[in-house]
């Protein structure tokens, strides 16, 4: 669903104040920085957006000594997020047609964090059918959506950096998966630890539905701890209803939370009417994290009601470009 490759206009170029040989180029809501000379505005590009893992292959050859991931960086003080190849980079007979997504056809993948030794478990096997794997669409390729939902009334919450969890309760059965498997029982495994303390297969048996709970798992030994936190705690942002197959509503969500005595991720806004300007949206995502004074990932905004259009649920991230400086 994340579209990581595709084919781009150059919407303008500009001067980078003191570089000669670099430009800055607008490409969706991005800015890239790309060498002088090799493209004019209006023409079209392979994009390829940050947290992209390219194939070992020669034309990204360079990528080589950053592990082929294209990140976040500032060059001559011009932050630059993505890269532009030339068209010359697709497949023999992958027409260049605006817009469309290239991800599979260039064998470019997400890049993931490690994932430490107290969340890895013992897989159980894949991450199950019955709800969808958690995962947010950068804003920055969003702009018709942007649009579409200028002005509707959204929430706001800081976005955590640890890892996914999942916790559910189907057919009377309660699971524990990680990002992208489900996990055996095992003491020793923090996503269970916290299962355990929190008697959180109890409390979903007595919802009487069946439900799955989604959250970020953040604390010790799990993404630098940034947020100082001593164990591990979760800090849940979607509730799933498996049978009619659809998230339940902010109210409702928070709702449940506070009944099962399970926290949110940080709520920073309950009623913003959301701008179709993606340069104010990274303004806003610029700020200090609720759960220590840390540079914050960023935010996720979501429709007060659950919204779906072509492209899936309304819902996305807005990553803060100091927290990607700093630690990407
Ligand atoms: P990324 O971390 O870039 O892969 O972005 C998507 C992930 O952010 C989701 O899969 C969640 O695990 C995580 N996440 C952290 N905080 C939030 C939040 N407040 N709302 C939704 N997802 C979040
Ligand atoms: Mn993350």
């Amino acid at each position: 669903m994340r579209q990581l490759a595709s084919i781009q206009r150059i919407r303008k170029l500009e001067p980078i104040a003191g570089a000669d040989a670099i430009v800055k180029a607008s490409v969706l809501g991005w800015d890239v920085v790309v060498k002088k000379g090799e493209f004019q505005a209006g023409d079209l590009c392979v994009y390829c957006e940050i947290d992209s893992l390219l194939p070992d292959k020669p034309a990204f050859a360079f990528l080589q000594a950053y592990g082929m991931r294209i990140r976040t960086v500032r060059l001559r003080g011009q932050i630059s997020q993505g890269i532009c190849f030339p068209l010359s980079v697709l497949p023999d007979g992958v027409e260049p047609v605006e817009g469309k997504e290239v991800t599979e056809a260039l064998g470019v993948r997400k890049y993931e964090p490690p994932m430490p030794a107290n969340l890895a478990g013992i897989a159980k096997g894949p991450f199950p059918a019955w709800f969808p794997k958690t995962d947010e669409t950068r804003v920055q390729i969003l702009q018709d959506r942007l649009d579409a939902f200028h002005g509707k009334a959204c929430y706001v919450t800081e976005k955590l950096d640890g890892s996914s969890a999942t916790y559910y309760w189907r057919d009377s059965e309660f699971g524990v998966c990680s990002r992208n498997l489900e996990l055996l029982p095992d003491p020793k495994n923090s996503l269970w630890k916290f299962a355990e303390k929190t008697e959180l297969a109890k409390k979903l048996s007595a919802l009487d539905r069946d439900i799955a709970l989604q959250g970020e798992i953040v604390g010790e030994g799990i993404q630098g701890n940034k947020y100082g936190i001593k164990g591990q705690t979760v800090y849940f942002f979607n509730a799933f209803d498996i049978q009619n197959y659809s998230y339940l509503g902010f109210q409702e969500f928070q709702a449940l939370l506070s009944t099962m005595g399970l926290e949110s991720v940080p709520v920073l806004e309950r009623n913003y009417a959301l701008t179709n300007k993606i340069a104010e949206l990274v303004q806003l995502s610029i700020g200090k994290s609720v759960l220590k004074p840390v540079r914050r990932e960023g935010l996720v905004i979501r429709p007060l009601e659950e919204q779906r259009d072509a492209a899936g649920r309304v819902s996305f991230k807005v990553i803060n470009p100091e927290f990607l400086l700093k630690y990407e």
